[in-house]
């Protein structure tokens, strides 16, 4: 069997609808379960939609309004039939937010975040659904809240691999024998059948939990590029296609930051040798990029660019030597503020890190670090990672850029810079 995930730039609008029930419908006959995230920029919406809520500030219920809207104006494209009962479904999957929006809110951020962002995926799969069977092809939606059992840690839960691989062992295969499954992308359950979400950008890793229980032969993500390039387009203009990837390779890559799959994605994959496409919707027939096992290096060098980083340079105050106990603290303040370290060197007394600037979590935690040590910090960076760089490599992407600190291994060079154009 297989698995594909279609992201939200692949069901942006109608067309893009129609696109993705054709590539669907060439693969019906295969045993198919189908992962989809929500349409477009929803997410952003709904993300906007819970910050009005919860600061009660502005009106988050014309925000949903027009989320709402532009639903049934796609709906409107893709039946003809206003009878058509896809219609009230997706009417009746805002009813519980409207409702929400309707109380104070009393629970924590992160659950409200949950129970509201996982509309996105509810209705765009809801969407898919509807319009597949619609042309005929047999489907049936599943809701992934009833396979993917996680943790209560909302907005970033864990998986509860045991649960999730009995669940989906149990049922998934005879809706297979049958039927091409359609389910969503980004979100579970907890024991208690609260939503929980599993990350932004967490539906490829929703795909490889679903291809990991079923033991899928292989999963393809569907993406708006060709398959994996050696640098994102939006930063480089000579880009390449890597046609043949390790599973080792994929992962470094991710960590580091290229956003073209999910950095979680890889190793339930790995784990079970699972092959990984990564092909264009655009351009069906082309055959776009294959993670597997294999003991090739990577052909052509890698480049990939953080933008908006955050250089800090950390000295305890007395002299004493960054050791185990001031690491120690220093990541538990990383950790209690979700902050994801992009880059680090340690000396005798010095830690210096890159992060992302990702706001208010930020200044709490340089509020916390400078209680301890002397802090120095750098705004308005970039990072810059090659995988498999030579000096040529590393010439080009300085042009313009002044080095504020290097790290090489034998693989991969990261050079955190400051343009100075
Ligand atoms: N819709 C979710 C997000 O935008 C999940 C995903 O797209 O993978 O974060
Ligand atoms: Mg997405």
């Amino acid at each position: 069997m297989q698995v594909f995930k279609f992201g939200g730039a692949s069901v942006k609008d109608a067309e893009s609808i129609r696109n993705v029930a054709t590539i669907i419908s060439k693969y019906k006959k295969d045993e198919l379960l189908v992962v989809v995230s929500a349409i477009g920029k929803t997410t952003d919406k709904l993300v906007e939609i819970t910050n009005l809520y919860t600061q009660q500030s502005g009106d988050a219920f014309a925000v949903l309004e027009g989320v709402k809207q532009s639903h049934l104006g796609l709906l409107n494209e893709l039946f003809d039939d206003e009878s058509h009962p896809i219609f009230d479904e997706i009417v009746n999957c805002f009813v519980e937010v409207e409702w929400t929006l309707e109380e104070e809110p009393q629970d924590a951020y992160d659950y409200l975040f949950d129970q509201i962002v996982s509309l996105g995926e509810l209705i765009s799969s809801k969407i898919l659904a509807g319009y597949t069977a619609h042309m005929g092809i047999p489907t049936k939606w599943v809701d992934a809240r009833d396979y993917i059992f996680t943790d209560n840690t909302y907005m970033e839960a864990k998986v509860d691999w045991e649960k999730t691989e009995d669940k989906i062992r149990r049922d998934l295969p005879f809706i297979l024998d049958d039927n091409v499954i359609i389910t969503q992308g980004f979100i579970g359950s907890t024991s208690e059948n609260f939503t929980t979400t599993l990350g932004r950008e967490g539906s490829d890793y929703s795909a490889a939990i679903f291809a990991s229980c079923l033991n899928a032969e292989d999963i393809t993500i569907w993406k708006d590029v060709p398959g994996v390039l050696n640098a994102d387009p939006k930063w480089f203009d000579r880009t390449e296609l890597i046609p043949e990837l390790s599973y080792t390779d994929a992962i470094e890559l991710t960590y580091y930051g290229a956003t073209v799959i999910h950095p979680k994605t890889i190793k339930p994959l790995q784990n079970k040798k699972i092959v990984l496409n990564v092909r264009s919707f655009v351009d069906p027939e082309s055959s776009g990029t294959k993670i597997k096992t294999t003991n090739q290096g990577l052909p052509i060098p890698s480049f990939i660019f953080k933008v908006n980083q955050v250089g800090i340079y950390i000295q305890p105050r007395d002299f004493s030597f960054i050791v185990e106990d001031n690491l120690s603290h220093i990541f538990n303040l990383f950790h209690t503020h979700r902050i994801k370290v992009n880059m680090m060197h340690n000396s005798a007394i010095s830690f210096a890190v890159s992060i992302d600037n990702t706001g208010k979590n930020v200044d709490a935690l340089l509020e916390e670090l400078e209680q301890r040590y002397k802090v120095h910090v750098e705004k308005d960076l970039e990072l810059i990672t090659i995988r498999y760089f030579n000096q040529e490599t590393i010439d080009r992407v300085l042009i313009n850029k002044q080095i504020i600190r290097e790290l090489k291994d034998s693989y991969t060079c990261q050079l955190l810079v400051k343009n100075c154009e």
